[in-house]
């Protein structure tokens, strides 16, 4: 038989990847804290529970995919959470994107209670979450990612053990200075070509087939172009990474000094009131500085 999952945080990722599972046959429970995304889930063909205690209670594998590492401690810590309520012996992979030290901390921690830990945080967008084509960026044992691989290939399509707990999270902070740094080269050359009077459809239609060309210009193109900048990824969320792979960086001397500029344009667009925009809205940062 399947593993039992239980799923908490059913946001912009969690609803969609949740659902894949449901489609490929698995019994899902969910726990989230809006109602609207708890019923999409039992319209779906999962279950709504109540709580956290209740959504983890049978499952043998729990999901986590929530904002930052306080929801990933909310969640898991405490009389109400994952590990004082989940059985001995069940998996528990957190897929949100938090500090690698937090994944280690709840490895640690949910091993006295017998509970397994993975980090598998994924890159791929909601895009790549509705469509199931995700990368899976994993950190931990060798045996728990081989006992969550049938899982990982229901809900993405590059899967990689990438080494101990907090590895996965580790790349995934490297993808997120990727991420940023391509968006704002981006937005830098759609303003020089906009004040340049060049058609910016054509510029950017055959800039994407050149060495230019990369999957943040393909998804974001048309963010650019109507100056849509619904989420998507949140500056939010963004910001929260950037200051990961900032952190990180110092930790091991590694020097960041474009992506330093950058985590610091991502934090002017949130203290201007832009943290529930895409990341595409670093396009509005690139304005203003230029005056348009
Ligand atoms: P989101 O804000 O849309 O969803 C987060 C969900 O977590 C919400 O449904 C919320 O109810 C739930 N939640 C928060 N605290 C909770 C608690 N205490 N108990 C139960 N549920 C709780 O965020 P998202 O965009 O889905 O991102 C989730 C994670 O995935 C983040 O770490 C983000 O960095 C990462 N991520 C996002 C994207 C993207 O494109 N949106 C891509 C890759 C990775």
């Amino acid at each position: 038989a399947l593993p039992r999952i239980a799923w908490i945080g059913l946001g912009i990722m969690g609803s969609p990847m949740s659902e894949n599972l449901v489609k490929a046959g698995y019994d899902v429970t969910g726990f989230t804290l809006e109602q609207d995304k708890l019923d999409r889930l039992a319209a779906a063909g999962g279950s709504a529970a109540g709580s956290v205690a209740e959504a983890v209670r049978d499952a043998d594998v729990v999901i986590t995919m929530v904002p930052a590492s306080p929801q990933v401690e909310a969640v898991a810590y405490g009389p109400d959470g994952i590990l004082e309520n989940a059985r001995s012996g069940a998996l528990l992979i957190d897929m949100s994107s938090i500090t690698p030290q937090t994944s280690v901390d709840l490895a640690r921690a949910a091993r006295d209670k017998g509970v397994r830990v993975l980090d598998a945080p994924v890159s791929g967008g909601e895009a790549g979450a509705v469509e199931a084509v995700l990368s899976i960026m994993v950190g931990g044992e060798q045996a728990d990612f081989d006992a969550a691989r049938p899982l990982f290939e229901v809900l993405g399509r590059t899967v990689v053990l990438c080494g101990p707990h907090g590895a996965g999270q580790t790349v995934k902070a490297a993808n997120q200075l990727i991420v940023a740094v391509n968006i704002q080269a981006c937005a830098e050359a759609v303003v020089f070509l906009e004040k340049s009077g060049v058609d910016l459809k054509a510029a950017l239609d055959v800039l994407g087939g050149g060495l230019a060309g990369s999957t943040v210009l393909a998804r974001k193109k048309d963010n650019f172009l109507t100056r849509d900048f619904r989420p998507g990824f949140r500056i939010d969320l963004h910001h929260k990474d950037m200051g990961i792979v900032t952190d990180a960086a110092r930790t091991v001397g590694a020097a960041l000094p474009v992506g330093a500029v950058v985590a610091q344009l991502v934090a002017s667009l949130r203290a201007q009131g832009d943290g529930g925009l895409d990341h595409s809205a670093l396009l509005r940062a690139v304005e203003r500085l230029s005056g348009a």
